[in-house]
């Protein structure tokens, strides 16, 4: 029997308003199949689910700063209101002395000027879908008649602008836009003025289910070495001349772990379990991937979401992530940050036939091991409390001293090996 002991002193919970309906039909969506699980709902969340969700998530939290996060399907079918009362809840229920940020993750298209100024009125913080330049975004991101939906998407990002809206674009790596890392960054960088960039591997299973099962993926996935290449090529361009002013989380990742501070997302870290998925019924299941009968943990209105998340089945749910580590992981080399990445995707073999190997581990393996050398100066600057934007003078002198170099000369870098074994061979 869990108790209160077992709570962690917060976790993070997704919520579901609409459950899976949207108004897009994105080709890859994982969560467009779970309007299986509720047939003949109208997947709209109650009021008076609502507010027992606030209470029972709000009073469970024991941080001074309290996310709330809504995602979908799309959450702004819900329409305006629902917000308004969501906040006005959330101040009602919130702890003394807690603050809250509210987070919502959207396709953008329904964003108008009313939505937008409610946003900034309340400090949201908008996740807003965007797989790149609209020829990539448009390839997989089409609304249900098989239209592009990249207009409608920037327009809405051009409201979110307007209002001075805070925006983490968060762009799915797949087949269409794999192979063009740079261009899609810098898509963002220049086109959208973006700040803050997540990339979000698909990694799609390929079965009639949509559950976490078998062993094959679509070809609308990502490729694992592709998905390395894609991640190395835009640091590259990031450490020489954006650190500092857009901020890209796997990097942030990458370098907290280099610092040797704990990562601020569950796939990087060693367990997980504090990231639970709450559907529009109050059904509240083990995490937004595992939104499946075998990780439901229960309903928050027949027994207290405390008690849910501080259960058995949720703390194994969250160990398992260690417990199952393969051997070839528990032997690798940057471990300390990648941790053998989500339990989603562990389902290839390691060389030694072992099962359970992450899907994306050789892309990474090489990405990791790209930024070792960068993330050891910055890591390394930030210890002498030094900006770790200072990196991309010094990357400068080296792309200055590595122009200069004949194959010959011991490689400027300071690796100690020749010119031509190092850099000039194309070494990271
Ligand atoms: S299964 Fe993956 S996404 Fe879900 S909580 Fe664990 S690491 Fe995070
Ligand atoms: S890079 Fe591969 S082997 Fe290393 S920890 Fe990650 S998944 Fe495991």
């Amino acid at each position: 029997m869990a108790t209160t002991r077992d709570l962690p002193s917060s976790f993070h919970l997704l919520a579901k308003p609409t459950g899976a309906v949207c108004n897009l039909n994105c080709q890859y969506c994982f969560f467009l199949t779970k309007e299986q699980l509720y047939p003949g709902s109208k997947f709209r969340m109650t009021d008076e689910m609502l507010e027992e969700y606030l209470r029972q998530y709000l009073q469970a939290q024991r941080i001074p700063e309290i996310t709330i996060a809504w995602q979908g399907g799309e959450p702004t079918l819900m329409g305006l209101d629902f917000f308004r009362r969501s906040v006005e809840l959330a101040e009602k229920h919130k702890p003394a002395r807690a603050t809250l940020q509210h987070t919502m993750q959207t396709n953008g298209t329904k964003l108008n000027d009313e939505w937008c100024s409610f946003f900034k009125e309340h400090n949201y913080l908008i996740g807003l879908s965007i797989d790149g330049p609209p020829d990539m975004h448009d390839v997989y991101r089409v609304d249900k008649g098989g239209r592009p939906s990249s207009a409608r998407v920037l327009r809405g990002l051009e409201y979110l602008k307007k209002h001075d809206v805070d925006v983490n674009i968060l762009c799915t790596v797949h087949a269409a836009n794999g192979d063009h890392p740079r261009e899609v960054y810098r898509y963002f960088r220049d086109d959208l003025e973006a700040q803050f960039i997540q990339f979000i591997a698909i990694v799609e299973r390929d079965n009639e289910t949509g559950f976490q099962e078998g062993d094959t993926v679509t070809d609308r996935s990502v490729g694992a070495e592709q998905y390395g290449q894609f991640l190395s090529s835009v640091f590259d361009e990031w450490v020489r001349r954006d650190v500092g002013s857009v901020f890209v989380q796997i990097f942030d990742i990458a370098l907290a772990a280099w610092v040797g501070a704990p990562p601020a997302l569950c796939v990087f870290s060693p367990t997980c379990g504090t990231a639970l998925a709450l559907e529009h019924t109050g059904d509240l299941y083990s995490c937004d991937h595992f939104v499946e009968p075998d990780c439901f943990l229960g309903n928050i209105t027949e027994a207290p979401m405390v008690e849910l998340v501080a259960s058995e089945k949720q703390r194994k749910f969250g160990q398992d992530k260690l417990d199952t580590l393969t051997r070839y992981c528990q032997e690798c080399s940057v471990r300390f940050v990648c941790h053998g990445g989500c339990p989603k995707n562990r389902f290839i073999e390691t060389p030694d036939g072992e099962t359970g190997l992450n899907y994306l581990c050789a892309g990474y393996k090489a990405f990791f091991i790209h930024v070792d050398r960068p993330m050891r100066i910055m890591a390394s600057l930030l210890r002498k409390n030094q900006a770790p934007a200072e990196i991309m003078e010094i990357e400068a002198r080296l792309q200055a001293a590595l122009s200069r170099a004949r194959p010959s000369d011991p490689c400027p870098c300071g690796s100690g090996r020749l010119s031509k074994d190092c850099h000039a061979s194309g070494a990271p």
